[in-house]
């Protein structure tokens, strides 16, 4: 009795550790957790598992039924009293589950499709778990359309593959090779969970099945592993509550309300609550703590059980006046009868702020907006990663304000007239007035897809800027000249290029002396239009190379040889502050260290300082 005592205290200090599952979309998520829902009729009631709000709670119970099939020794030993497993699957969730820049949720299932190995949304899963240092397991999920796949409902994973034929077991070999090797690409070192010989080095791959359940057992059994191996210590049971608001709807009867995971710690009806809002910090108190009702009692007037308090970990729905505005990923905090409520509010404003912070102090950068916190700072995370500046940020959705605080940008620096918006809506007055100004707006709900967008639109930009200067850059080279074949309107003259190389387009002036006062005289001839030899046109003209017949074109009055110039004057081109800025910005790696040296030495001839 004494040992049973001990244990229930320890099982009580112990919380449960929250799981969330993420992935590249139709790898098998939602089938997945329905899997692991679905009792199992034949073996008895799987004790206690429990619909909450955004979550179900497994009881250790349950667990130990799922999972027999792999643990028919009873060795493995559970700690844990449980596990909470949150019911939207992806990266949204995942965010949102935040404290002061950490994440709440303690362990994670990163869904593949083994397939088709690993996917953008992949990718990026990957690396919020990385930058929340989250543990994780991998489900190679859909097995059994491995070619000739033959099923045992609910099988363990070893016992279903040795019983495959050599074809499907080699295919199977092949596929888990290559996701390995796709896996250490990203820098993970991952194994086959039964091969794995230490979960804090290397990342377990375990194969899955959520069609015909095979390998769900080990994956359930590996995840309790992780978290007992991992993070016995951050799972003791905490009395100060620690909550994150993962959605917010209005629902009919209760008007806005929240769903609310508690991580730690008693909610009370009554409870004065402070967190994030739009419009600024809200504060109010619980008017109901909602949770689901069961499914025998779901013929009852409503669909929710009005809870006095709820303990953590679960998921449950707050409803309370004011929470309109209320932002996704904000943290939860409760004013109890010791604490000083402004303080409080400090608290939860200076999360906000510091997002909100992160900003180019220049101000000079593109408009971010996100839907919730969560999403919003892994989208700050990841710009800062690519370097791309950041001078606005917004949450929720882009109305015209929001279009007209980045079109201030246009005035600025206009390449950064463009707003990365992630997960959220732009209203159509907003789009229309974007498209009016100029203001780019590109919307993803995968946040390398806006990097992407960013970098093509950057890249259209210096093509643009390109194309625009061709006029402008100018290549420096001196010319002497051997022939005039015609005077003026246009200038035909046979040349050599002494230095430098001679382009299309360049512009070109005679520098001499008045041959009366002696002093320098900058002669302005036009641009050359065409560059022969031997009947042939060429684009280039390079120092050194056989002469050349160039036509130079101007468009008013052009000077004419024997009255304004002569056939022994040196010809340049004329180049400028401007154009060797041009050259620098746009045409650095077209440039040869002579032609800079050239630059250099034309630069007093036509006085750039
Ligand atoms: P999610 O977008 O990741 O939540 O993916 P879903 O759970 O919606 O699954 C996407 C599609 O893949 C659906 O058509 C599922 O029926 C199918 N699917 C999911 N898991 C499996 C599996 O293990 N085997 C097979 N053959 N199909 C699966």
């Amino acid at each position: 009795a004494h040992q049973a005592a001990l244990a229930a205290r320890s099982a009580d200090n112990l919380r449960s550790p929250i799981c969330c599952i993420l992935g590249h979309v139709d790898t098998g998520k939602t089938k997945l957790l329905d899997k692991i829902r679905q009792t199992n009729v034949q073996e008895g009631e799987a004790g206690g598992i429990t619909q909450q709000i955004g979550a179900t709670y497994f009881p250790v119970e349950a667990i130990k039924q799922k999972t027999a099939v792999v643990n028919r020794d009873g060795k493995f030993e559970f700690k844990v009293p449980g596990l909470l497993i949150i019911d939207t699957p992806g990266h949204e969730s995942f965010s949102n589950l935040r404290s002061r820049g950490s994440s709440l949720c303690n362990i994670a299932i990163l869904v593949v499709d083994i397939m088709h190995g690993l996917e953008p949304q992949t990718l990026e899963s990957m690396k919020l778990l990385r930058d929340r240092k989250t543990p994780f397991i991998v489900a190679l999920n859909k097995i059994d359309r491995l070619y000739g796949w033959k099923k045992i409902e609910n099988n363990g994973f070893q016992e279903s593959l040795a019983l495959q034929n050599k074809a499907v077991q080699n295919e199977f070999k092949n596929r888990l090779d290559q996701t390995k090797l796709a896996f250490a690409e990203q820098g993970f070192n991952s194994e086959l969970f039964y091969q794995n010989k230490s979960m804090a080095k290397y990342v377990s791959l375990v194969p899955t099945s959520a069609h015909t359940g095979e390998g769900i057992p080990d994956m359930l059994k590996l995840i309790v592993q992780l978290t007992q191996e991992r993070m016995v210590g951050s799972l003791m049971y905490l009395s100060e509550v620690q909550a994150t608001v993962l959605e917010v709807k209005a629902i009919e009867g209760f008007g806005m309300t929240i769903d609310v995971i508690l991580t730690n710690g008693i909610l009370k009806e009554g409870d004065r609550i402070i967190l994030c809002g739009t419009e600024g910090v809200i504060k109010t108190n619980i008017r109901a703590l909602l949770t689901p009702a069961p499914l025998r009692e779901l013929r009852l007037k409503s669909q929710y059980v009005h809870n006095k308090e709820v303990k953590a970990a679960l998921g449950v729905k707050i409803s309370a006046p004011g929470l309109e505005g209320a932002i996704a990923g904000s943290r939860l905090l409760v004013v109890g009868p010791d604490d000083d409520e402004d303080e409080l509010e400090d608290e939860v404003e200076a999360d906000l702020a510091s997002l909100f912070s992160r900003v180019e102090k220049t101000g000079r950068g593109v408009s971010v907006q996100a839907s919730t916190l969560g999403s919003l700072e892994a989208l700050l995370d990841f710009l800062k990663d690519c370097k791309i500046p950041v001078a606005n940020v917004g949450i929720g959705p882009v109305y015209k304000r929001d279009v007209m605080q980045c079109g201030i940008m246009l005035e600025k620096a206009p390449d950064y007239a463009v707003m990365l918006c992630f997960d959220v809506k732009v209203d159509k007055e907003a789009q229309e007035y974007a498209d009016q100004q100029g203001v780019k707006i590109f919307t993803a709900d995968i946040i390398y897809h806006l990097f992407d967008s960013f970098t093509k639109h950057m890249d259209e930009l210096l093509e643009k800027k390109k194309e625009e200067s061709k006029l402008l850059a100018v290549f420096p080279c001196v010319l002497a000249p051997v022939a005039v074949f015609n005077k003026s309107s246009p200038i035909v003259i046979g040349v050599d290029v002494v230095d430098g190389s001679l382009r299309i387009n360049t512009p070109i002036s005679a520098v001499r002396q008045n041959p009366v006062t002696g002093a320098k005289e900058i002669i302005d001839l036009g641009r050359v239009t065409s560059i022969e030899r031997d009947h042939k046109q060429i684009p280039v003209c390079k120092k050194g190379q056989p002469s050349v017949a160039i036509k130079i074109e101007m468009g008013g009055n052009q000077p004419t040889y024997g009255r304004h110039l002569e056939e022994k004057d040196m010809l340049y081109s004329k180049i400028s502050r401007a154009s060797i800025n041009c050259l620098k910005e746009f045409y650095r790696k077209d440039v040869t260290n002579d032609e800079w040296q050239l630059i250099i030495k034309m630069k007093s001839m036509f006085d750039i300082a």
